[in-house]
């Protein structure tokens, strides 16, 4: 079973809680607050795997929630931090939203990507130990980690795609000019699932080919196989049209070719202009006084192809048609790699009866469930980012709450990690 497109809900771990503590000491009497910070959660992290070559893994589990942070402790300790949770995905699987679709990233390269961010600890009393505030038996709550329901979308990461009606000898092409062993027989969808193979073509200079099971007639309808093996070869800079010329299971060469091309063009209008070279295989077999071959190379000129006569079997041709995917392959633009589309909504101001506010000396401190995860969104470094903050609180009613409660300028507002000077 070849499993290339799956859903999963993905969840960073919770910032551990501050603590409230005060220093022990034999014969000092009275410590002060020495409560630790909770320790930051886990988060989601993606990692494009060259062992790995099917979404298989994740069919029988959906759910992926990294560690939480521990609660800091006395005697200014830290929580253990939440480790970081490593999902393996075969190099080329696209993350997209599962609400909206967007792209949120492409793993075609090396590099890890965060899906989830751990939730920061919550302050441990130790910070509320200064003269002025006195307000030591307070710690606070940490940060939620987020989370997010994804499809991993598999899109492999080949140079050329091998088009072609079943049993034309695309997985013999495959076989023969690679290190790849696909499944051949002579029978229709031997190949179930797609095979890249490395074409090492001389020093340095090698290419990555895909044999996806075969297109029939329909296929862009959604009939049979093949649909949904396009989007294997959606990236590839160059398509090889194999086509059987010795019309051996009483096909006509030309005929397969133009419907095979009215299956890429159902695919997509881009797949079907994407570069191609015409193959005839099975040269061997053509009969004797056959026009196949002619009908055919007119066919390709038609279309503006390149065109190659070989035969898998023999290996006869195959050389000079690796030598011009290779010469194509030079002169054209790379891989594609699918740009991040998705924007995260930020989150919104909810009620005010939501938050909790304290108030201890000349600190406020304000909590509540959608004020931790509008903090989790805002990057206080950013100068938008604030202003956001900023207009979501005066939505809320919170200033003029907090106004109404005494509030003066100068007091300290804090809110899990962030704290401001209050002004009018
Ligand atoms: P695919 O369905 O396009 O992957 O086709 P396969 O590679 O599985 O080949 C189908 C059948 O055609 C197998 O029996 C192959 O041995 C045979 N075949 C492939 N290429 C050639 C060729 O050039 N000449 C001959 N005589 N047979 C071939
Ligand atoms: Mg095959």
């Amino acid at each position: 079973m070849f499993v290339d497109k799956v859903k999963i809900f993905v969840k960073a771990g919770n910032g551990g809680n501050g603590a409230v503590a005060f220093h022990r000491e034999k014969y000092v009497a009275a410590g002060g607050p020495d409560g630790g910070d909770g320790g930051m959660g886990g988060s989601v992290i993606v990692r494009a795997d060259d062992n790995l070559s099917t979404l298989m893994d994740f069919r029988y589990r959906r759910k992926y929630t990294a560690p939480n942070g521990q609660d800091g402790q006395g005697a200014r300790c830290s929580g253990k931090r939440g480790e970081n949770l490593i999902i393996r995905v075969p190099r080329g699987t696209v993350i997209k939203d599962a609400e909206t679709g967007a792209v949120m990233h492409d793993m075609s390269d090396s590099d890890d990507y965060v899906l989830c961010k751990g939730g920061r600890g919550g302050w441990g009393n130790k910070h509320f130990a200064t003269p002025t505030r006195q307000v030591p038996r307070f710690a606070k709550a940490g940060l939620p980690g987020e989370e997010h329901e994804v499809i991993l979308e598999l899109k492999l990461l080949a140079d050329v795609g091998l088009v072609g009606f079943p049993n034309v000898g695309k997985s013999t092409l495959l076989s023969v000019t690679s290190n790849a062993h696909p499944k051949i027989a002579n029978y229709h969808f031997t190949t179930l699932y797609p095979n890249l193979g490395v074409i090492y073509v001389e020093d340095g200079v090698s290419f990555v080919m895909a044999d996806i099971p075969g297109i029939i007639e329909g296929a862009a309808e959604g009939a049979g196989l093949g649909h949904d093996f396009l989007r294997h070869i959606d990236r590839c800079r160059l398509l090889v049209h194999l086509v059987d010329v010795s019309g051996s299971e009483g096909r006509d060469p030309v005929e397969d070719f133009e419907k095979i091309n009215a299956e890429l063009a159902g695919y997509s209008t881009e797949l079907a202009a994407r570069p191609m070279i015409v193959a005839a295989n099975k040269c061997d077999l053509l009969p004797e006084g056959s026009d196949n071959l002619e009908r055919l190379r007119a066919c390709a000129a038609e279309k503006g192809c390149e065109f190659y006569e070989l035969s898998a079997a023999t290996t006869q041709g195959v050389r000079p048609l690796v030598l011009a995917i290779a010469r194509r392959l030079k002169e054209l633009p790379p891989v594609t790699v699918y740009e991040p589309e998705y924007v995260k909504p930020l989150a919104q101001a909810g009620g005010l009866e939501q938050l909790q506010i304290q108030h201890l000396g000349d600190t406020w401190i304000i909590s509540g469930d959608w004020l931790a995860q509008l903090i989790n969104d805002i990057n206080f470094g950013d100068y938008e980012s604030r202003m956001y903050f900023d207009r979501q609180l005066r939505k809320s009613g919170l200033f003029t709450r907090l106004e109404e409660l005494g509030i003066e300028d100068g007091d300290t507002v804090s809110i899990y990690d962030y704290e401001f000077d209050y002004e009018k």
